[in-house]
């Protein structure tokens, strides 16, 4: 069966049984009945935050007026596609807005699982005022447009912004930990991931902001057994080293 392109997320868990109907929510439905139109029987892929995935068919519509919802038929569960091999999560320094987008949405796309959004002492960025355990609403809908873009089983997720001493204190059990740094004592990024590729462990990677890390810093990656790796010679803007090491752990990590 060919897939159908119109993909939709369902915030809770989907049903288990074919003939179930769900009503999408309000952002979903928004875009299912009025930009693009689907009539009544147009076979759609809904998927859930846990990652399971159905091929549906639009049923109809419940609410009313502006809150109108797409109600939808599972008809077969399906396999969502993904990645095999180890989690790789991606810790970053806040940056501006723009770049701070766009690195989410190629995060995203890279199959990253989780970001985690640092403030050091160079961060120039205020943290987002939102509670603990909830992500802007920004980022969410990129991830989330992005996921639906481009067919990764679950939404790319945010910790709560934390200042890194703080989380350094948290991650200190991970097994593979590197941060981005280009100094003298650190490994090309690829001869690191190539020494661990077969390891099959989760990793995770760190990158500064724009004014770099401060060599206190780089002392407390140090102390918590992060291994400093480099990206080359040259100076990449924050969301180029991100997306730059989010690629080559797809590539060296993740088998496809
Ligand atoms: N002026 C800063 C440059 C920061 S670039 C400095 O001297 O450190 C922003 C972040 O991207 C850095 O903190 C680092 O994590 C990452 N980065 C950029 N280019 C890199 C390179 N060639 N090697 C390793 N990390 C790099």
């Amino acid at each position: 069966m060919t897939r159908s392109p119109y993909r939709f997320y369902y915030p809770n868990a989907l049903p288990a049984e074919a003939g179930e109907t769900i009503e999408l929510p309000e952002g979903e439905s928004h875009h299912l009945l009025r930009v693009l139109r689907l009539k009544t029987g147009t076979p759609v892929t809904v998927f859930d935050k846990d990652g399971r995935q159905w091929s549906a068919a639009v049923e109809g519509r419940g609410g009313e007026g502006e809150g109108e919802l797409a109600r939808l038929v599972l008809v077969q569960p399906e396999a969502a596609p993904h990645a095999e091999g180890p989690e790789v999560s991606v810790a970053a320094a806040l940056l501006k807005r723009r770049a701070m987008d766009w690195m989410i949405e190629k995060l995203s796309e890279l199959n990253v699982s989780t970001l985690q959004p640092l403030i050091t002492k160079r961060t120039v960025v205020e943290p987002p005022r939102t509670a603990e355990g909830q992500a802007p609403v920004r980022w969410e809908r990129i991830a989330l447009a992005s996921a639906k873009q481009c067919g990764r089983a679950t939404p790319l997720a945010f910790s709560h912004p934390a200042p890194l001493g703080a989380w350094l204190r948290r991650e200190r059990p991970r097994v593979l930990a590197c941060f981005a740094h280009a100094g003298a004592g650190s490994a090309p990024l690829g001869q690191w991931l190539g020494d661990r590729a077969g390891m099959g462990l989760p990793v995770v990677v760190a990158v500064g902001p724009e004014g770099g890390w401060t060599p206190g810093e780089v002392e407390l990656f140090q102390e918590a057994g992060f291994s400093g790796v480099s990206l080359g010679p040259h100076v990449l803007r924050a969301e180029t080293a991100a997306l730059t090491v989010a690629a080559a752990c797809r590539v060296m990590l993740q088998e496809y």
